[in-house]
């Protein structure tokens, strides 16, 4: 076993920091034995693999702190995941976050004992005998559905797990971490199953590391957009409603429509044509687009007089019927179809999560037909309209190329190496960086996924280029070329915001609710001192109105630290108090939402600064 291969090497230093190895690419720890030969690669603790299994180890240790405190709790996953890990039970008592410094002290008194953590390879009846012994149900059905006919498992003190591995080889050498939250999960992700209580923590190789972490987890809860959207009255959603259905109130909605706006401009300026398709299209047509075979568990179906119709959760089809609506020539190609296309689609209740992932949303989509000698410069001209509107937001990103997945797609494996390589191909010569996600493509196509990155340096997946041969095929899309002949257009599908609603999630964390002025939904607030300013104070407003400033008043008979404050947390770009001075002299002092105070000035020169602030790269953007 790699342990008594590295006992015997001479590495200078840094040895203790060697927790595991990669066995011809496969992570191995340093306790199971090797039965061929390969290579040998160590691990870690502080790389990325090495904080994988620090994470995991960890999450048994929380299981086994969890059973230690409460014995009748079952055990059922606990695997790493990005930033962390978890563990999922099954008891009657209701963790709260009251419970974690309990169990933490009790995570903290098994690491002090250092305890081995050993792994032993066992027949498979006697793993299930020994878990159902324990009531360990959920275990026992796991390890029962296994085709192997030993099972391994990883004992700590008292407590054994089903486990693959790979492990750290003692609990001691868990020094960082801390519990973070819980959730409900149905057990496997099925909501038929029953719901179990997880618990989400984290690990990491130095306790600074950790700190670091914890301060970003602080600032994200800071700017959770679900909090924002409340304090900022953007938008709700409620169970009155629907789960997963957005309502936007009046500021949220003046954001969209901002989003919106700048969206048909910058489609128009690039040649696209808008378009609207209808919210329900009939079943017929989703059979034929292959949407019925492979997309159907996300589709809401209803019925209109005996026929079946398909809600839309994709925007496609009918961008297909004003293609095939008359002849096509290869002369009115490119065909840039564009709409700002409402869609549904069922997910699950468990993975909702405010606007960032929802049940209907409006996306940015727009089919592109072309002939396939277009399809490299389309594919082009798409990446450098994601790169000028990222930079309008300021957003660094990231490119991945998804390919065929393994089941559930259509189109013959010809056609989907043809659209690969044209991806591919556009990439390289627009000197991109891109990775490959292997089987992640959609079910009609291979596509681009842009990866942006927040304030925070989070990712968050939003625009999405992808290209499609079997979609036209289905349709019989054609176009007659320049011999006289009837040839098949390429379709390309993309996004560039994605969903709006989304988007708008994402917008509102990275700014924290600080939105700049020419997407503010409300870019100056008036306040009185007292009532004597209001006549002064409605002209005001209604000049600003006038002048398409987006002005919101309080002229309330209360006190003006209080209105100052309260506007403040609305977060305007400007405030401006009317006071006696200013209307005696008849100007304005803007305070910027820094907190600095600008000169006084007529308002004219204040609404020329409010445009100077809408322009970017010397377009007018609100
Ligand atoms: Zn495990
Ligand atoms: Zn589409």
């Amino acid at each position: 076993m790699p342990r008594d291969i590295l006992k015997d090497l001479p590495i200078l230093g840094g040895k203790n920091e060697i927790i595991a190895a990669r066995f011809s690419g496969t992570l191995w720890d340093l306790q199971t034995p090797l039965e061929k030969s390969g290579d040998l690669e160590w691990v870690k603790l502080d790389s990325a693999d090495g904080t994988e299994i620090l994470r995991h180890s960890t999450s048994h240790v929380m299981a086994q702190a969890v059973k230690s405190l409460f014995p009748e709790a079952k055990i059922t996953i606990g695997p790493a995941i990005k930033d962390g890990f978890y563990y999922d039970f099954d008891l009657d008592h209701r963790f709260s976050p009251e419970d974690f410094p309990k169990i933490e002290e009790k995570m903290k008194e098994i690491v002090a004992r250092d305890l081995p953590i050993v792994r032993s390879v066992v027949p498979k009846d006697e793993v299930i005998r020994y878990f159902q012994d324990r009531g360990e149900k959920y275990k026992a059905e796991l390890i029962s559905e296994l085709t192997d006919s030993t099972i391994s498992l990883y004992q700590q003190g008292d407590f054994v797990d089903l486990c693959r591995g790979p492990h750290l080889n003692s609990t001691g050498k868990i020094s960082a971490f801390k519990l973070t939250s819980l959730a409900g999960a149905y057990w496997r992700g099925d909501e038929r199953n029953q719901m179990l209580q997880r618990i989400y923590g984290t690990a990491f190789p130095t306790r600074d590391a950790l700190e670091k972490y914890l301060h970003l987890l602080e600032e994200a809860k800071r700017r959770d957009h679900r909090k924002l959207g409340r304090e900022l009255d953007l938008f709700s959603i409620s169970d009155e409603a629907g789960a997963g259905l957005v309502i936007y109130h009046p500021k949220g909605a003046r954001l969209r429509m901002l989003l919106e706006d700048f969206e048909k401009k910058e489609h128009l300026k690039r040649g696209y044509q808008i378009v609207i398709g209808p919210q329900i299209l009939k079943l017929d047509l989703w059979k034929r687009s292959g949407h019925y075979d492979n997309y159907r568990d996300k589709m809401y179906f209803t019925e209109v007089e005996g026929q079946g119709y398909g809600i839309k959760p994709m925007n496609c089809l009918a961008h297909m019927l004003i293609y095939k609506s008359k002849l096509r020539s290869y002369r009115d190609l490119p065909l840039r179809y564009f709409e700002l296309g409402t869609v549904h689609r069922h997910e699950k209740s468990g993975e909702l999560h405010g606007l960032l992932r929802v049940r209907g949303f409006t996306q940015d989509d727009a089919h592109i037909l072309c002939t396939p000698d277009q399809l490299n410069s389309e594919i082009k001209g798409i990446l450098e309209f994601v790169r000028d509107v990222m930079k309008i937001f300021d957003f660094p990103y990231d490119l991945e190329i998804s390919t065929r997945p393994e089941t559930g797609s259509i189109g013959s494996d010809e056609d989907w190496k043809r659209a690969t390589h044209a991806l591919r191909q556009a990439m390289e010569e627009s000197h991109l960086l891109f990775e490959i996600n292997e089987g992640e493509g959609a079910f009609y196509g291979p596509k681009i996924d842009v990866k942006l990155k927040d304030a925070l340096g989070r990712e968050w997946q939003c625009a999405t280029i992808q290209v499609d041969f079997a979609m036209p095929d289905r349709f019989d899309l054609t176009y007659i070329g320049a011999d006289g002949e009837k040839h098949r257009p390429v379709m390309v599908h993309r996004v560039i915001l994605g969903a709006m609603e989304r988007f708008i999630g994402v917008l509102t964390e990275h700014f924290a609710g600080a939105f700049p002025t020419w997407l503010a939904p409300v870019q100056v607030i008036l306040l009185t001192v007292t009532d004597p300013q209001i006549p002064y104070g409605e002209k005001v407003f209604q000049q600003l109105l006038q002048a398409g400033i987006r002005v919101e008043k309080d002229f309330r008979n209360e006190k003006l630290g209080l209105k100052i404050r309260e506007a403040e947390l609305q977060k305007i770009p400007y405030m401006m108090v009317l006071g006696d001075r200013e209307v005696k002299q008849n100007f304005v002092s803007p305070r910027a939402r820094s907190g600095k105070t600008l000169k006084p000035m007529t308002l004219e020169e204040f609404i020329g600064l409010i445009r100077e602030e809408c322009k970017i790269g010397g377009e007018s953007y609100s």
